[in-house]
Formats: C-alpha cells, structure tokens, sequence
C-alpha cells in the first residue's frame, strides 16, 4: 500500500494487460506524458492549460482542469465521491479501490484525453 492506494502488484491482477498495467503505474507515479510533464524536459513550449492557465499535469488534467468538468462529475458519481474537491491520493484510493472501479476509471481517462 502507498497510502490508501494498492501497490501496482495488487492491482496489476485486476488490469487486462501490460499497456494497463503501464499506464496504471504512470498515473500512480505521476509520469503520464502531459504537456506539463514533457516542459520539464524541454520538450513542450507551454507546460499551462490553455482553459484554466495553470500548469497541465496530471493532477490539473483529472482534478482541476474545467475543460473536463462535466467528465468528472460523471467518474466522481461512478466512483461513489461525493466531495467535490479531493486531492489526487484519494481520487487514486477510489480508483483502485476494486476491479469495478479500477476498470470504470481506465474507459474515463480517455474522456480526459488520456491513455
Ligand atoms: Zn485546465
């Protein structure tokens, strides 16, 4: 456990595949490829959301970000969160509380332009 969160052995038996398994383990260590992420490396002129102008990393993408509002208030209401405003380790504790939820997350993140 890290956290609240299953460690990635744990939840690796609930995934379909290495690519979930990867990209499960890139959202838990915060290194899924963002514009955020690729300016820390030079490789991304503007790490700011154009929408919101705060830095577009993960954390801004699946919690912040009002582009995706009304995506999130659908995975909130799937994931049984009732509070709006959480940090990125609770939303990681309901998304990989179980199989169901973990898999309920894996489809949303493509609403969220992720994947
Ligand atoms: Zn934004």
């Amino acid at each position: 456990m890290i956290g609240n969160v299953p460690d990635i052995i744990t939840i690796s038996k609930w995934t379909e595949n290495r690519v979930q398994d990867r990209l499960i383990a890139r959202i838990i260590s915060k290194t899924i490829i963002t514009p955020g992420l690729l300016h820390r490396f030079n490789l991304h002129p503007d790490p700011l959301c154009i929408v919101c102008n705060e830095n577009n990393d993960i954390s801004h993408i699946l919690l912040k970000c009002r582009k995706y509002a009304s995506f999130r208030v659908i995975l909130w209401n799937k994931l049984n969160i009732v509070e709006p405003n959480i940090t990125y380790d609770v939303l990681l504790s309901h998304a990989f509380t179980n199989k169901k939820n973990l898999t309920i997350f894996i489809q949303a993140l493509k609403y969220f332009d992720i994947s």
